[in-house]
């Protein structure tokens, strides 16, 4: 590796390898390191499809974040010719007590997020597949959709080369400081380093995100099964959540199945030995959401693919500064709804670590340390150059 780049990223899936483009946009020169290659199908980032939905309950911030994102990702299509983003609808199946739903509408239509109520009849009418027991209203975005994960994450490094990034294959270790050192244990000098490395963060950063800190990253087993099962296509039935379920699911696209992801964790999580199939109870579980589409119950499955899901206990993001050190920053902890909002993550770390952010969140809920309430996070708001 040459040069002293403005910035490095260690990680290329899809938080770093939008931090290293969002950085190079603005128009610093920068190095993403990578163990394996951006998007490849053993990282968090790699599946084939990851739901992209503005809803997030009382949360009006992250709202804003995936309208952002939407529109990157929509762009990242546009420029690379491989369309990423695909608006299948997503439709919240209310099963439950649908306070979470009712919390989101608010906020969607707020932000002026198109966003319809649907009676069970009428969705019944617009997706014949759905079966309607328990099933008590519907709330539907018609513009959001899936994002074709993997090819998401290969498209914006094909662009973060074209716009002149470096993509670096290597294996970084964090150094006392926090800096980052290569293989041969050289410290790879830079302006700042940004460490977006998923559920590796934990073993690299225990002191920060390890499983006894405030912010702990916890990777987890959470499996993704994919039905062979006619009529569940893009335009046939809609990427759906069902809360009460708790179960997700995404239609079938470019002949990978419909997919199923139950909300169920199949133990913990060693992502160096990522298992090559789902868990067998994450099956059974995916079956057993045949209430909501009861062609499922028979359908033969296509492929299984177990994932892990990097948490942290408030269910929040760490994106926040090293405690030591202020040229080092951590991204991590997407907690099953990190994917989607990766352009927006990548231009706030890369604004926070280029220093271009003067303005100040309200709350702690990135930081590492005193996560909810407090002062406010050193974290930049976006836009705010
Ligand atoms: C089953 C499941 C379903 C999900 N569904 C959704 C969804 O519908 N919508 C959504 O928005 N999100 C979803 N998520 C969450 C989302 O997938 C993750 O939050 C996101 O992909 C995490 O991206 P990342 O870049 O942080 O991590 P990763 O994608 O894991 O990337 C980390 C990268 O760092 C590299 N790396 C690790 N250590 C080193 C090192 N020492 N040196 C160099 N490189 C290193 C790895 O090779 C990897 O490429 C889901 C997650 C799971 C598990």
């Amino acid at each position: 590796m040459g040069g002293r780049p403005d910035l490095l990223v260690v990680g290329g899936g899809v938080w770093g390898t939008w931090t290293a483009l969002q950085a190079r946009r603005l128009g610093a020169s920068v190095r993403l390191v990578e163990e394996r290659t951006p998007g490849d199908p053993k990282t968090t980032s790699g599946d084939y499809s990851r739901i992209i939905r503005h809803a997030h309950g009382e949360d009006g911030l992250l709202v804003g974040w995936a309208q952002r994102s939407l529109a990157a990702w929509r762009e990242l299509g546009e420029r690379t010719g491989r369309q990423v983003f695909v608006e299948s609808g997503v439709a919240w199946f209310v099963s439950g007590d649908g306070a979470w739903e009712a919390a989101s509408e608010v906020q969607l239509r707020a932000a002026g997020v198109p966003c319809e109520r649907l009676a069970p009849d009428e969705a019944l009418r617009r997706w014949p597949a759905l079966g309607t027991e328990g099933l008590k209203s519907v709330l539907y975005e018609p513009t959001a959709g899936f994002l074709r994960a993997g090819d998401g994450v290969r498209a914006a490094a094909t662009v973060l080369r074209d716009e002149g990034g470096e993509i670096v294959r290597g294996r970084a270790t964090p150094a006392a400081d926090g800096t980052a050192l290569d293989e041969h244990g050289a410290p790879i000098v830079a302006g700042a380093t940004v460490w977006a490395a998923g559920p590796w963060l934990p073993a690299l950063f225990p002191s920060l995100v390890g499983a006894d800190c405030e912010a702990a990253i916890v990777p987890v087993r959470r499996d993704a099964i994919y039905f062979d099962a006619p009529g569940m296509g893009v335009g046939e039935v809609p990427t759906w959540i069902d809360e009460g379920l708790e179960v997700w699911g995404i239609p079938d696209d470019e002949g990978h199945g419909a997919k199923v992801g139950p909300e169920f964790d199949a133990g913990s999580f060693d992502p160096g030995a990522w298992p090559d199939e789902a868990h067998p109870s994450s099956v059974a579980r995916a079956r057993a959401c045949a209430v909501r589409f009861p062609r499922l119950q028979r359908a033969p499955i296509r492929e299984t693919r177990a994932c892990q899901h990097e948490r942290t206990k408030s269910g929040h993001y760490v994106l926040d500064r090293h405690p030591t050190n202020p040229q080092v920053w951590i991204a991590g902890g997407g907690s099953g709804h990190g994917y989607k909002q990766g352009p927006a993550v990548g231009e706030l770390m890369a604004r926070a670590a280029l220093d271009r952010t003067p303005i100040v969140l309200p709350d702690r809920r990135f930081a590492l340390a005193r996560r909810d309430g407090g002062p406010s996070s050193p974290m930049g708001e976006m836009g705010a150059a």
